[in-house]
């Protein structure tokens, strides 16, 4: 895949200008802070945060000290200021190495707006403006330059470089260098040159990609075998995990909506094009702020729709895999899959894109056996090598038992990546709402047995027809209305047969065979269900709720918690929604997306303070020293006219009582 053709800005050009440089970060210069640690005073003077988080300072001090290193963190863990800080602090310009290149004026205008003298180089520019970060490179006035590995390669670009003082290089997505992965970009490849041309510049590769192979990978073709390896936890608690079985899967995601996230900003996954039109137009006709996102779609459209989402409140984006790399908004609130992904890699990268801010989030899906079917016939005629086709295969499999486990989803999660989770979570759905499971060994029998008897070669409509009974045109036809199995499964329905046979297929007792018509066979195993010799067992899919049901008691409590913008207090909340006000008027001045403003973190924590000078708001979670000079006086102007305003509306409630 391309990605400068989707991520491409070219509405913004760059310009220094509207973002004018403050102190560059006067703290990362360490005789500053004689005696206090310089590089914590970086992340709370330039940051505004109180603690690095995981080994965030482990990574800094090795790469302050000259050294490699290789960062595995999930999304969201804060790998960005493992080479943010070292850069400022060590001397020299740091080199960021990223694929997209649409981020690069929003990660460059965070850093400005944090008072860090940052700049990109891409191909959305002029040529006088390269040339003018070229110039400021040149003497020495950036901290950060953004750029891609194909421009970076450029033999110009390297001896530009080789005649500055470099602080570091910072290869990020390093993923992309795996020839294996679906992110592979042949021009990663030609990063190995800096080890050659900058021995003595120390190099962090970082990226979201956890699995052994790639880490190899990764070491070896960029030549960076004396890297420090760090590796982070790979759990994201404040994800809530919820899967269910397919059951008019629009109506479900609505319900889900309504119940839990109401104007809250979400991606929603569906295979096909004509899914994602069809969902989004479906979710625009009841009220949503729903736009479509995939490759077929016209490039200024797709680039509009993405600009909506990051900048707008509460938008959600209905999109194809072709959406999401590298969507760096901290506060999606969900994302929601309407069909399976092929894999539990693929299904965690992107559920990993809900909740980068530390906030509840949710991941919620809705699976079901066509799914299988397609992802399987997928895999059957695709042109892959035969061992990669069973690697696949596996992969499938584990995912649908992923969706089918009834135990805790966040230790099936994380075992299958390795990591041990002992403690059930209590935050996905087989926590909160454990399945009932029943004894299936007679029914598995009876949907085994009438595979078996008809030949191995129909699909589940067919094979729950024979179960109740029915004497359709097509039964007579093959004669299976005289078979034994015939009519000896009026005791259930055809939705619970329909359960029956989805979960033997995920258990791999029943296999679909794409040489014929995509019809079941037996497994090997069913023999001994068969024979009496193998109890099974099968869950209860979820009760379908009523549409009005939804706003039951149980959800209006769940979304109590996961909101903690809904604050108790009138004019708390009063207040949030005019520093809301105030947070968009400021983006909008500044020509970026609200939350590179403040985060809604950052709101919350001015609502507890309430500050009444400069001071107390320098304790907010996210305002540095920059954001603070640039903005505190009109956050503290907000606060205070709010307090009068709610402190009026009670004298006027007393005078009236
Ligand atoms: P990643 O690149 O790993 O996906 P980022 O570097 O974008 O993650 O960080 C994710 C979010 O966490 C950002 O909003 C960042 O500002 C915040 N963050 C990172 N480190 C810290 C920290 N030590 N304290 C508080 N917030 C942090
Ligand atoms: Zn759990």
């Amino acid at each position: 895949m391309d990605f400068e053709d989707p991520f491409m800005d070219t509405t913004d050009p760059f310009d220094a200008g509207h973002l004018p440089f403050e102190n560059p970060a006067a703290a990362s210069d360490p005789t500053h802070a004689e005696g206090a640690d310089p590089i914590l005073a970086v992340l709370n003077d330039t940051f505004g945060y109180d603690a690095f988080r995981g080994f965030q300072r482990q990574v800094i001090d090795h790469v302050i000290a000259g050294q490699d290193a290789l960062v595995l963190m999930p999304t969201g863990g804060g790998k960005s200021l493992c080479f943010q800080i070292p850069a400022l602090i060590r001397r020299g310009i740091g080199i960021v190495v990223s694929p997209l290149i649409a981020l690069m004026q929003d990660q460059v205008n965070a850093l400005l707006l944090n008072g860090v003298r940052a700049a990109f180089i891409n191909s959305t520019q002029e040529g006088f403006e390269s040339a003018e970060v070229m110039r400021q490179a040149r003497n020495g006035e950036l901290d950060l330059l953004y750029m891609a590995p194909e421009r970076l390669t450029m033999p110009g670009t390297l001896d530009f470089l080789s005649s500055l003082p470099v602080a570091l290089f910072a290869i990020d997505e390093a993923h992309c260098v795996s020839q294996w992965g679906h992110d592979f970009r042949p021009d990663y490849l030609g990063l190995s040159v800096l080890a050659d041309r900058f021995p003595g510049t120390p190099r962090l590769a970082l990226t979201a990609t956890a699995d052994a192979p790639t880490r190899t990978e990764i070491i070896q073709r960029l030549r960076m075998d004396q890297a420090e390896i760090y590796v982070a936890g790979f759990d994201r608690p404040n994800i809530r995990y919820r899967v269910m079985p397919k059951d008019r899967p629009k109506e479900q995601l609505e319900r889900f909506l309504s119940a839990e996230h109401e104007g809250d900003a979400g991606i929603v996954y569906c295979l096909s094009r004509r899914k994602v039109e069809d969902t989004a137009d479906w979710l625009q006709a009841r009220g949503y702020n729903a736009l479509p996102y995939h490759a077929g779609l016209p490039h200024a459209m797709r680039q509009s729709h993405q600009d909506r989402f990051l900048r707008e409140e509460g938008v959600i984006i209905v999109a194809t895999i072709a959406f999401g790399m590298g969507i760096d908004k901290p506060d999606v609130r969900f994302v929601a899959h309407l069909d399976l992904p092929k894999n539990l890699e693929a299904y965690y990268q992107e559920t990993g894109r809900a909740g980068r801010d530390g906030h509840p989030s949710t991941a919620f899906m809705t699976y079901g056996y066509e799914d299988v079917i397609m992802l399987r016939r997928w895999l059957v005629e695709s042109n892959a090598e035969e061992r990669i086709k069973r690697i696949e295969n596996q992969k499938l499999d584990a995912i649908l038992g992923f969706c089918e486990t009834t135990s805790c989803r966040r230790q099936a999660l994380l075992n299958y990546f390795g990591e041990e989770h002992h403690d059930r979570c209590e935050n996905c759905d087989a926590c909160l709402e454990p399945r009932k499971t029943w004894d299936g060994t007679v029914a598995a029998q009876k949907a085994l047995s009438c595979v078996y008897r008809t030949g191995q070669r129909f699909g589940i409509s067919y094979l729950v027809d024979v179960l109740l009974g029915k004497s359709t045109e097509r039964i007579i036809q093959f004669n299976h209305h005289t078979l034994s199995t015939f009519g000896i499964g009026k005791e259930q329905g055809a939705s619970q047969w329909r359960s029956v046979f989805r979960q033997l297929v995920a258990a791999g007792y029943l296999m679909v065979d794409f040489e014929g018509h995509g019809g079941l066979r037996l497994h090997e195993k069913s023999r001994d269900v068969l024979r009496g010799e193998r109890e099974i067992r099968f869950t209860h899919d979820p009760k379908t709720k009523r549409k009005d049901e939804k706003a039951s008691k149980v959800h209006r409590q769940q979304r109590a918690i996961s909101k903690e913008t809904n604050f108790e207090d009138a004019g708390d909340r009063d207040l949030f929604e005019a520093l809301r006000e105030l947070r968009l008027k400021l983006s909008q001045e500044n020509n970026v997306p609200a939350f590179v403003v403040f985060h809604d973190a950052t709101l919350v924590d001015i609502v507890k303070l309430q500050p009444q000078n400069l001071d107390e708001l320098s304790m907010a979670h996210g305002v540095g020293a920059a954001k603070l000079k640039r903005y505190g006086n009109a956050v503290i102007k907000t606060v205070r006219e709010q307090n009068q305003a709610s402190h009026d509306t009670e004298n006027n409630t007393e005078n009236n009582a």
